[in-house]
């Protein structure tokens, strides 16, 4: 422990750690005063809680300065709304980021532990479902790295994404309690929370500058701000995530305990409460339910009354609030900001309605993630008129206004004007939150250039002759940080041996590594770190599932949430093919393949849950047949989440991303694989396409139909049963599937998939593209054999995906959309 000595001589502050002391004597402090525990009594947990603190004093110093800077600066600053934020550990990713990490290695490794086992104790701040919510993690590590003044907003969901275990080959989900041993990357921060209202009604009066209207009668719920640090990667700033979290305005009703009625009292607490109790586990789809909608309306009140509190500490004119504030909407989820900025600006600070929504239409822009109608939120207007009575109205207004700016550029034009309506007459009046997003916003945009370009010419066709310029591009990106650094150190100690460091911060640079391609001594080496990659994966998935992997199989991986327009049943077309080409003696000298899933299904999707089954009895019967033995194997890695995504990642050999082109916006799992060495086996969809851009098509595998073909095939009466027919292998494969021949206790199990792909239309095409995608997957078999050709086009993904750094991202974000600058620090 050292001292320090304050201005004040008689008084000694002790000082516990600092940045100044040494790594292991911090350790040691806060083994003592942070855990509390005695070397001799310590547990695993009690280092992780100490390391955890002596990474976390680095950052406080920093996370003080930031917030002065911007405070003294009073940049513009971007305020990106989001209800997920995929998280995951922080531990490991703070101490690379503030360039501590190998300190903190040889200090724990003094002491006689090991940094990777420590690390391993930290659970996953899992706030999100999937790809949307990890693009949010990986923007607020761009937005630190690159000194851009952003904050993130979000809710402090007690329970995150359901902890998936497999059991007798059905995904189980089980309550994810994440906070149960306490946060030590979180700060309560009582003196900011806000009264959130809700329900209540509106009254209207005329006043002598017209009328007024006030919601009266509201029920009240706190929002108190929980912030966490958010570092940059080798720069002093420490950026904030702050997520909100309810609390029940009065703790209970004494009338209610005087009368002995204790339940009643806590029961009206609890429902105010559950307001931030759990995360919502549904990908890619949505639920109308009134609790969705109060968590989407309360953490965007509490949002933006901060946002506007912290602009009225500096300036009193309105006007300026567009040049200091840019609030990005991830998706339609806080897309009820566009009202709530005009209830603040209108209701509650008095502003002119014209003049506030002339500010509104320059705060906010938005990014849409999916073209999926069943992913379109419309909120029942009843619903909305009873729990947010206020603004329903503001909606009604501007949807008044903006079908008359319509009429007038489009006059007489009904169903255009019906089509563009914020409210649906046609389904039972519901309120359209993408509407609300796009006609509230200066920019929208889609999140790859396929995808962009689909909005423009589909989903908001009308809107593009509207608002002719508002749609742009912007292709999604992933942190090198935790997507190359941490996850994979070797290679990436490799890459900083051959062409320097200059590739963390900018990941162009990454293209230094092409010449090497040819060089036989650097394939050798980078085909040693892969291998040792996926011994270190094999070593984790005999120690869960029990099935051993031989290290030499071409690892086959497709991670990702189970859906049907995924198409994981595709790949299981695959393995059935390739195990009856085994069995009946045609496959000699087959590629040796291990085909690895993960992901989770939304407990209500029915269909994806029996995905994961099928792929359980599938694995089942191939891993025990004796005739197979290592040339094929099936394994389903169980809850997968961001941890075990860092694991996975770099351990694959192949990408499957194979959607049917059209509906997957971009991916971003795709980037991670092809940045981890993995060629990608995928359709012409989302992001994909850029990456063969990028990589050139003699370093990628593309199948089948294109999003063009795929419309035209729609159109001409697709018929799933003439490719069926007409291909020897499909058939036996799905006839296996819906005979029972992995389901032998319960042969009807797989019927609702041969229903699915057979009798209702088979929406996917999945029959469309076996052809193709098995061909393929033969290419790809066949070029595993040749390990030097491998290994070149395997570093050529590596050198020549760059462009999808999440910081590349965020500077097109920042340019285009947001206006804002890096800091001076
Ligand atoms: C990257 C990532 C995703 C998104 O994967 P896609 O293949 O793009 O759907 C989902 N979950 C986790 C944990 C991830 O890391």
């Amino acid at each position: 422990m050292t001292t320090k000595q304050t201005k004040n001589p008689k008084v000694a502050v002790p000082v516990i750690t600092t940045e100044k002391t040494p790594i292991a004597q911090a350790l040691q402090n806060h083994l003592i005063f942070s855990a509390f525990k005695t070397s001799e009594a310590s547990t695993p947990r009690d280092w992780f809680v100490a390391t955890g603190h002596t990474v976390r004093d680095h950052m406080v110093e920093r996370w003080a300065k930031t917030a002065e800077a911007y405070n003294a600066q009073d940049p513009k600053r971007v305020y990106y709304l989001s209800l997920e934020f995929l998280i995951g550990r922080m531990l490991q990713n703070a101490a690379l980021n503030l360039g501590i990490e190998p300190e903190v290695k040889q200090g724990l490794s003094a002491l006689g532990h090991k940094l990777e086992e420590v690390v391993e104790l930290e659970t996953d701040a899992a706030l999100g479902n999937g790809g949307l919510g990890r693009l949010a993690a990986c923007f607020l590590d761009s937005m630190a790295s690159m000194d851009i003044p952003g904050t993130g907003y979000g809710i402090r969901y007690e329970y995150g994404m359901f902890r998936q275990s497999i059991s007798q080959g059905q995904q189980i989900e089980n309550p994810d309690n994440w906070l149960r041993y306490g946060n030590l990357w979180e700060f309560q921060r009582p003196e900011s929370h806000y009264p959130i209202k809700l329900y209540g009604r509106v009254v209207e009066f005329p006043t002598p500058k017209g009328t007024e209207s006030h919601w009266v009668d509201a029920e009240s719920v706190m929002a108190i701000a929980y912030d966490m640090p958010i570092p940059g990667y080798n720069t002093e700033t420490v950026n904030t995530l702050r997520l909100w979290s309810a609390k029940a305005a009065r703790e209970f009703d004494l009338a209610h305990f005087n009368d002995g009625n204790y339940e009643k009292a806590v029961e009206e607490r609890n429902a105010y409460e559950n307001i931030s109790k759990v995360l919502y586990p549904n990908d890619a789809s949505v639920l109308g339910r009134e609790l969705r909608l109060k968590q989407q309306y309360f953490f965007v009140s509490a949002s933006i009354q901060d946002i506007l509190r912290r602009f009225l500490s500096k300036h009193d004119d309105w006007t300026v609030l567009p040049d200091k504030v840019a609030i990005q909407l991830n998706d339609t989820h806080p897309a009820i900001a566009v009202a709530e900025l005009m209830y603040q600006l209108v209701d509650v600070h008095h502003l002119k309605w014209d003049q506030a929504w002339k500010i509104t239409g320059k705060v906010f822009a938005y990014t849409n993630h999916t073209l999926m109608p069943e992913a379109l939120e419309t909120w029942a207007v009843d619903l909305f008129a009873n729990l947010l009575p206020r603004h329903l109205g503001i909606i009604y207004r501007i949807n008044h206004e903006f079908l008359q700016l319509v009429n007038h550029k489009f006059p007489g034009d009904t169903d255009l004007l019906s089509r563009v309506s914020i409210i649906d007459e046609n389904n039972g009046r519901r309120v359209r939150m993408a509407h609300l997003a796009v006609i509230g916003s200066h920019t929208v945009n889609g999140v790859a250039a396929l995808h962009s370009e689909l909005l423009r010419t589909t989903l908001f066709a009308d809107f593009n002759r509207i608002f002719p310029g508002k749609f742009i591009n912007i292709t999604n990106g992933i942190t090198p940080r935790r997507w190359l650094n941490q996850c994979n150190p070797g290679l990436t100690k490799l890459i900083d041996k051959v062409i320097g460091p200059d590739f963390h911060r900018d990941l162009s640079k990454l293209r230094g590594l092409e010449a090497l391609a040819e060089d036989a001594d650097f394939r050798k080496t980078f085909r040693e770190i892969k291998r040792s990659n996926k011994e270190r994966l094999a070593k984790r998935l005999e120690h869960l599932t029990g099935v051993r992997l031989n290290p030499n199989a071409l690892f086959d991986v497709q991670i990702k949430r189970i859906h049907e327009y995924k198409r994981q049943l595709l790949n299981v077309l695959h393995i059935i093919t390739l195990y009856n080409r085994i069995r009946s003696g045609q496959a000699k000298d087959v590629t040796p393949r291990a085909v690895i899933f993960g992901g989770k299904a939304a407990p209500g999707y029915w269909l994806a849950k029996l995905i994961i089954r099928l792929i359980n009895d599938v694995a089942a019967i191939v891993n025990e047949d004796s005739a197979v033995g290592d040339k094929l194997k099936v394994v389903y890695y169980p809850n997968y989440e961001v941890s075990a995504a860092e694991l996975l990642f770099p351990g694959s050999d192949l990408s499957e991303q194979i959607s049917t082109a059209g509906t997957e916006a971009s991916g971003t799992g795709n980037m991670k694989m092809a940045l981890n060495g993995a060629l990608t086996i995928g359709t012409l969809d989302g992001a994909n396409v850029e990456i063969l851009e990028e990589v050139g098509k003699d370093n990628i595998f593309i199948f089948g139909l294109t999003t063009e073909e795929v419309a035209e095939v729609k159109a001409n009466q697709y018929n799933p049963w003439d490719y069926y027919h007409g291909n020897a292998e499909l058939k036996q494969a799905l006839d296996m599937i819906t005979g029972g021949f992995f389901s032998v206790d319960e042969p009807d199990r797989y019927q609702a998939i041969g229903e699915a792909l057979l009798n209702n239309g088979d929406h996917y095409l999945l029959l469309a593209d076996y052809a193709s995608y098995i061909a393929t997957q033969d290419e790809v078999g066949k070029l595993y054999q040749n390990q030097e050709e491998w290994s070149r086009k395997a570093i050529l993904n590596v050198a020549r995906v760059g462009k999808f750094s999440s910081d590349r991202t965020i500077g097109e974000y920042a340019d285009k959309i947001w206006g804002v600058k890096r800091l001076d620090h």
